[in-house]
């Protein structure tokens, strides 16, 4: 039964894909002379900033290398989930108490952001409030759980859950943890079925979608005395007045400045055929999203037909036919670990996707070079990308929203010694493995 498993888990495939109807675009379609905003990209970020822009009266096209929703935003975990990737205590020494109380309410406001467009556009992707649970793999980790949810209490008067090990029975089926910690303001959604909708959304108010029309050249151009920008894509040219870049970890070398900026990480899903009620129930009885405290991190949730969903970073190379397969086996084994009731339990799906760390592990977007973007989500893209992309065209259309991540220093690698090809993440692998083990 279980080598069957595995070689169906071999045969890599989105499960989100599957439950997924995409709108389908014209692929005959010529791309306009001139657009007030050329959007690369058309995940959540470039999809929610041209969803907004249009409905601001710009006209908007989005152009996309390959189809709607194809990079991470149809592949994550579909966590909506408050906070950063860095903790807070982390986030005060690095930009003070003001700063860090406005990013903060921003990770909040981030998934209130989703839920409005979800409810405001009706998009049927099973958007949920259903919080979501860290549990801690050390001692030390769950110290460090309390010493962050009275900071967080203190400073923005939120309300973390701290659950000894003794009551973790309540909120998962597994006794590998030391404690856990409970945000019920997070929420959980189907992410492609959420793209798609952000997808017709922007469509309905007035977006062009060019699908398979990578962009290969980005030139400063001047057209009837204004300037702009000449864009060439797959599918022809077009001028635009701005552009949006939203290409996240796909981001290539058409926009060279800000490739050196983003170190693409591969993470890593399986998913096993649907259980039956009674073990999904045990294994996650308030059906949270649940993410653990390393930073090799495991993610797992049931999804709405109660499959388990288990993610990791298991190869911290993008996603290619090698990673996916080697990633498919080390992450059956963590599962296993962490839910030894899923022995035999049939994985029937496997993928990868390519995730956008920048140097700092933070949110940025601004202003480079000229154009517009929004990248950095480090694994919290969900609700940030959305959000981002919506404050980010709020900007770009005259507004002054409140934005702490835009004019943060955005570093560079350590020397220079990056130009957009990852040469040293073994050795990242290998330095985060290492402080897992010591840590
Ligand atoms: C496996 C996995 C699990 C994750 N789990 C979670 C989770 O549970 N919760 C969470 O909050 N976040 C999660 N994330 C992160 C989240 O998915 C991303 O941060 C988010 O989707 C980024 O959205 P985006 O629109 O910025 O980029 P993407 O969705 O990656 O879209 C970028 C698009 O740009 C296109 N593109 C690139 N270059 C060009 C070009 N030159 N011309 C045209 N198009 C181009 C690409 O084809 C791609 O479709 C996960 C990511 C992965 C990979």
């Amino acid at each position: 039964m279980r080598a069957i498993a595995l070689k169906m888990a071999l045969e890599a495939h989105n499960y989100w894909l599957t439950t997924t109807e995409f709108p389908t675009t014209d692929l005959s379609l010529l791309l306009p002379e001139v657009v007030d905003v050329a959007v690369i990209g058309s995940g959540f970020t470039g999809l929610s900033a041209a969803r907004t822009l249009a409905k601001r009266g710009a006209r908007v096209a989005v152009f996309e290398s390959e189809t709607i929703g194809w990079g991470a935003s149809s592949r994550n975990g579909g966590m909506v989930l408050s906070g950063l990737k860095l903790r807070v205590s982390q986030l005060q020494s690095r930009y003070g108490p003001e700063r860090t109380r406005q990013m903060y309410a921003a990770s909040l406001a981030s998934i209130d952001c989703v839920e409005q467009i979800v409810q405001e556009e009706g998009i049927e992707c099973d958007f949920s409030r259903c919080g979501h649970l860290e549990v801690a793999c050390k001692q030390k980790h769950f110290d460090d759980y309390q010493r962050q949810a009275e900071l967080i209490e203190i400073e923005f008067n939120h309300k973390l859950r701290i659950l000894a090990k003794s009551e973790l029975h309540r909120e998962i089926g597994s006794n590998i943890y030391f404690g856990g910690m409970v945000d019920e303001i997070s929420a959980g959604c189907n992410p492609a079925r959420y793209v798609a909708g952000l997808a017709r959304a922007a469509m309905r108010a007035g977006v062009e979608i060019y699908e398979h029309a990578r962009v290969n050249a980005i030139e400063r151009d001047s057209r009837q005395g204004e300037l702009g920008w000449k864009i060439s894509t797959l599918r022809g040219q077009v001028w635009a007045h701005e552009i949006f870049v939203g290409t996240s970890g796909y981001t290539g070398a058409v926009t060279p400045a800000l490739q050196k900026k983003i170190i693409p990480i591969g993470s890593f899903i399986i998913t096993t055929e649907v259980l039956p009620r009674a073990l999904a129930q045990e294994l996650s009885p308030r059906n949270r999203m649940i993410y653990d405290s390393k930073n090799y991190l495991y993610y797992y949730r049931l999804t709405p037909d109660r499959r388990m969903l288990f993610g990791g970073r298991a190869a911290f190379f993008p996603e290619n036919d090698r990673t996916i397969r080697r990633s498919a086996s080390l992450l059956r084994r963590g599962m296993m670990e962490v839910y030894p009731q899923l022995r035999d339990a049939r994985v029937e799906y496997v993928w990868g996707g390519t995730l956008d760390f920048a140097f700092d592990i933070m949110p940025h977007a601004g202003q480079m070079d000229g154009m517009y973007y929004a990248v950095g989500y480090a694994g919290h893209g969900v609700a940030m990308a959305t959000y981002q992309g919506q404050r980010i065209a709020q900007m770009m259309a005259g507004d002054n929203p409140e934005n702490p991540f835009v004019g943060i220093p955005l570093p560079g690698a350590p020397l220079g010694l990056y130009h957009g090809r990852p040469w040293f993440l073994p050795l990242a692998g290998a330095w985060y493995k290492m402080l897992d083990w010591m840590g």
